[in-house]
């Protein structure tokens, strides 16, 4: 199983993070890959990427950083993008979602950094990682505008949440769509009217990643603790359980997704 969407580079990870790799590995997770959220995170993922072997990162700057970047940030994250073991950029996309500790970032310098990245993504011909939240049409719309540029796997809606016909669109453009622990949760997430089991169930498992966010969304029994790479492994049960298929079923079939969307 591969957990496509994690954060050892974060500080929570810091004290024991050859311990959680090791015990992720031990759970039959096959690789592992960090996904930056700034410039300091995303080279952190990148080093974390040259230390361990089934580790491999993400760089890009996330939506809610978007108004406190550097002024040649671009050409920080291009250069990391070029690094080895680097899959993808992101995470990047747009979130309307009302925080409680910085409120909404600017959606018009959300934007910007958005298009810059997905021109980055285009130019390097590795795939996007999306964050999205509350922003579905936004999201959308923007990606849309780059349809003939983006690669034949333009890449992952990570996380994902919102209604079916959101999800149908995102299936639509070619992306694969990434599940995570909150899957396990009773009803709805803040703001959201469509139970994410569902979507699961209209996700082909063809098109269909697994990933934690950890140190994020720890999936029951474990919500309220931290998150870790080792439990994509109850991720991959519930959406057995969802799909009314095996685990062996799930894991055959989104590692291989995640091999070919990242090429690891
Ligand atoms: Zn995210
Ligand atoms: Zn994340």
């Amino acid at each position: 199983m591969v957990d496509a969407h994690c954060h050892l580079n974060f500080h929570a990870f810091e004290k024991d993070c050859d311990l959680v790799v090791k015990r992720a590995i031990d759970a039959g997770v096959e690789a592992i890959i960090n996904v930056g959220t700034s410039i300091e995170s995303s080279q952190k993922a990148v080093d974390l990427a040259q230390k361990y072997q089934n580790l491999y990162a993400i760089v890009g700057i996330h939506p809610h950083h978007a108004d406190k970047i550097a002024k040649d940030w671009d050409k920080e994250i291009d250069k990391l993008a070029k690094m080895p073991k680097v899959v993808g950029i992101g995470e990047v996309g747009m979130d309307y979602y009302n925080y409680k500790s910085n409120g909404i970032t600017d959606p018009k310098a959300q934007r910007k950094i958005f298009e810059r990245q997905i021109e980055i993504s285009i130019e390097n011909k590795i795939p996007l990682q999306i964050h999205g939240r509350h922003a579905g049409k936004d999201i959308i719309k923007i990606v849309s505008r780059y349809k003939k540029r983006l690669l034949p796997i333009p890449g992952v809606f990570h996380c994902f949440a919102g209604n079916l016909d959101y999800l149908e669109k995102v299936l639509a453009m070619g992306f694969y769509v990434g599940f995570d622990g909150n899957i396990t949760y009773k009803g709805f997430a803040l703001g959201e009217d469509t139970a994410l089991p569902e979507l699961v169930a209209h996700t082909p498992l063809e098109r269909l990643i697994t990933e934690t966010d950890a140190p994020f969304l720890s999936p029951e029994p474990h919500r309220g603790s931290r998150n870790e790479p080792s439990y994509v492994i109850i991720v991959g049960n519930s959406i057995a359980k969802i799909k009314n298929t095996s685990f062996d079923e799930v894991n055959r079939i989104t590692s291989d997704n995640a091999r070919k969307i990242f090429k690891i």
